[in-house]
């Protein structure tokens, strides 16, 4: 499947869907990135989404959950129980279809948050779509874990050959450091 066939406001839903499920990294001074109503303001504000009427702490839990059953989404290890759990998490978005046309003269159903939800019945639409699109447009194998320890961010693989490891330069770099030191200490003990 071409790139060019995801639009901007797909590449939104996308962004939006893998920043919502990635809330924790524990390499930061304060690793929970969603750990208050202020957290889930910002956060909001970020994705242009309103913030109106303010969200409460049930809003903040919900999220909170939704996070985890996105990030399941990507990790567990079974294909159809992944399918299964986005398909239950489908269930609770009540989308709006509309047909777009592309600037090659391709037609696309675009899946949109229904109008007047509030924030975070908004946001929860939008991400969950989100995810769905991701796994659609780029498959669950290139959605991955970073495998530089104690890092658990989820990135997607966009990379020709499909051989990206590691979320970022930071823990590159940190893998090599590490695996570096490795050899040394193994060396010294010969
Ligand atoms: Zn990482």
């Amino acid at each position: 499947m071409s790139k060019s066939s995801i639009d901007h406001y797909e590449q939104w839903q996308i962004a939006l869907a893998i920043d919502l499920l990635d809330s924790f990294d524990p390499l930061f001074e304060v690793p929970e990135q969603r750990a208050t109503l202020a957290d889930l303001h910002q956060f909001l504000l970020e994705y242009g989404l309103s913030a109106e009427p303010e969200p409460d702490a049930t809003d903040l839990a919900t999220i909170q959950q939704l996070s985890a059953d996105l990030r399941e989404v990507v990790e567990v290890e079974d294909d159809e129980l992944a399918a299964q759990r986005m398909d239950d998490l489908l269930d609770s978005v009540r989308p709006h279809a509309s047909l777009i046309a592309d600037d090659e003269g391709g037609w696309h159903i675009r899946l949109a948050a229904g109008a007047g939800l509030d924030p975070v019945a908004r946001l929860s639409a939008e991400a969950t779509l989100g995810l769905a699109l991701a796994l659609q447009h780029h498959g669950r194998d290139r959605l991955r874990r970073c495998a530089a320890d104690p890092c658990r961010e989820i990135f997607i693989d966009l990379s020709r050959n499909g051989s990206r490891r590691f979320c970022s330069e930071r823990c590159s770099n940190r893998h090599n450091v590490a695996a570096f030191r490795e050899r040394q200490r193994a060396r010294e003990q010969e």
